[in-house]
């Protein structure tokens, strides 16, 4: 189409995956780093991709060199071999941001000094029994205990119910680095796709997001129950935030809705995420779409961004076989206005995500009806 600059991404499963399936309509030549037969190698057939890790240095160097510009689909990557890559290629969004980003204390701390509203969080200095009960003196309780590094899917959150509780989170977590959060009462919890591109900063709608055992379950889009004032709100805060970083790119921010409507931010991700997956069907322009365009500085008109038909989207999570969860995707074959994405991760695990249905309809009523089967069939295929 045009004389594209060559992509480089550090990582290739699900996010990587979608973000090819973008650069590929768009005819652009996008590298990957990841082992060999990641998903997102597996559909594009050309000999520039890397075998190795995204926390490799020598791989990341590998991947800078028949690179133009790079970028991440996780935010557990090595931010000292982008530092010294980013002489030679042009690193987005930028590697001071995702250094930041990828340990959540700092990411806290350097949002709370940008004035992001959140609730108290208090750093973990020693992992002791005694530290944590000072801490629950301080924050009450329940709290949430957090590992500050390579947390996912609530992998590295232990919720402190009460002292009692002190020793068996400090098993868990033991020897990882801590901070605890005040417990959040949220009636709601919030996400907003963010796109900065390089004079701009723009948002996706508001949606609702559902978790179960600690993993994205549910995205509601737009968010349901929500007033317009709030939805306003929850856009801002997330532009506001993700305003503090520097680079360009597709964030996604993570909030809570209290009782009261106030909004508190969660967590930020640097990249891609599962809270807008329902962009594809849902959006004139998916966020995968909107990332590759804000990093190569292509155009992205506003309106693209806007709610097309309310959407649904369901993971599709490893069940208690190691094929339960291709039984969600054969019942959503005969179920209307239902977009089937499989990542082709090989064999199911309870708790891995294995792909996602987006359902699209011209009511959030009519949508909920129809994946309201899916949703029973996903329950009862759980480990
Ligand atoms: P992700 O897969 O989204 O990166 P994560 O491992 O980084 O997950 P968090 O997003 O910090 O974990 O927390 C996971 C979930 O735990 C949240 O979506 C929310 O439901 C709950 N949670 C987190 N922090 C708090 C809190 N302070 N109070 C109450 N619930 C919380
Ligand atoms: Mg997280
Ligand atoms: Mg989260």
């Amino acid at each position: 189409m045009w004389n594209s600059p060559r992509i480089g991404v550090l990582g290739g499963g699900q996010l990587g995956r979608m973000l090819m399936e973008s650069a590929n309509r768009h005819n652009i030549q996008m590298n990957i780093l990841d082992v060999e037969n990641a998903p997102a190698k597996q559909i594009s057939a050309h000999d520039n991709h890397v075998v190795g890790s995204f926390n490799d240095h020598e791989s990341v160097h590998k991947l800078a060199e028949i690179s133009d510009i790079l970028t991440t689909e996780i935010e557990h990557v090595n931010t000292f071999a982008l530092e010294e890559v980013a002489s030679e290629v042009q690193v987005e969004p930028s590697w001071r941001a995702i250094r930041i980003i990828q340990n959540k204390f700092e990411q806290k701390n350097y949002l709370s000094k940008h004035r992001i509203p959140m609730g108290n969080y208090s750093e973990v200095v020693d992992n002791t029994p005694e530290q944590l009960a000072n801490i629950g003196q301080l924050l009450g309780y329940p709290f949430m205990l957090k590992s500050k590094t390579l947390a996912y899917d609530g992998r590295g959150n232990y919720p402190v119910k009460s002292e009692a509780d002190i020793p068996a989170a400090l098993e868990i977590l033991k020897n990882r680095p801590l901070y605890a959060e005040k417990w959040v009462y949220f009636k709601k919890e919030l996400a907003v796709m963010v796109v900065k591109t390089k004079d701009n900063v723009l948002s996706y709608p508001t949606v609702e997001t559902i978790g179960e055992d600690s993993i994205c379950k549910l995205v509601y889009a737009p968010a349901r129950g929500v007033s317009g004032v709030v939805d306003e709100k929850a856009q801002e805060l997330a532009r506001n935030a993700v305003s503090a970083f520097e680079g360009k790119g597709v964030f996604g921010v993570e909030m809570f809705l209290c009782e009261d409507d106030s909004v508190l931010l969660c967590e930020i991700a640097s990249r891609v995420h599962n809270s807008g997956h329902y962009t594809i069907e849902g959006c004139g322009l998916s966020q995968f779409d909107s990332h590759i365009r804000a990093i190569l500085d292509l155009p992205i008109p506003p309106r693209s961004l806007e709610l097309r038909q309310p959407s649904i989207m369901l993971n599709i999570v490893g069940g208690a076989t190691p094929d339960a969860h291709l039984k969600v995707a054969e019942l959503a074959l005969s179920i209307p206005n239902t977009s089937i994405h499989m990542y082709s991760k090989g064999a199911g695990r309870p708790g891995r995500k294995m792909g996602h249905l987006t359902v699209t309809a011209s009511t959030m009523h009519e949508a909920e009806t129809i994946i309201q089967p899916l949703i029973n069939l996903v329950d009862d295929i759980r480990a």
